[in-house]
């Protein structure tokens, strides 16, 4: 009597243990997973990122806002001496800065601009 329950037991047991690997294993690799990882994969592809359109051409010529001429600043860009040199062809006004691999005409020309609102913002601070 006393070994038949035990075996009993021990049956029970291990049809238990069976059973509860088994419930742990679908939830650590659940059919669950690879429909998210499905999704997931969806939704990556779905997701990925428009590359950006890059304009076939850059402006080099800009406004020269000394004498205001409308085309007159030619931006160039000096990679070997990492210079880059906007120039006013009519005034000749010029103005040069820094620039690295990434620098674009338009930067140069930007960098003058601030420049020139400084300097007037420092001399009307200076006027007073
Ligand atoms: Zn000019």
């Amino acid at each position: 009597m006393r070994k038949a329950d035990q075996r009993n037991y021990t049956l029970g047991w291990y049809v238990y243990q069976v059973f509860y690997l088994g419930f742990l294993l679908t939830n650590i690799f659940p059919p669950k997973l690879s429909e998210e990882d499905l999704s997931m994969g969806k939704r990556k592809s779905r997701a990925k990122p428009a590359t950006k359109k890059r304009m076939d051409k850059l402006d080099t010529v800009f406004s020269c806002p000394f004498c205001n001429h409308g085309s007159s600043v030619e931006c160039r860009i000096d990679m070997k001496n990492l210079i880059g040199e906007a120039t006013c062809g009519i005034c000749q006004e010029s103005f040069s800065t820094t620039v690295t691999a990434l620098t674009e005409p338009i930067d140069i020309y930007s960098e003058w601009i601030d420049e020139c609102e400084r300097v007037n913002t420092y001399e009307e601070e200076g006027a007073e």
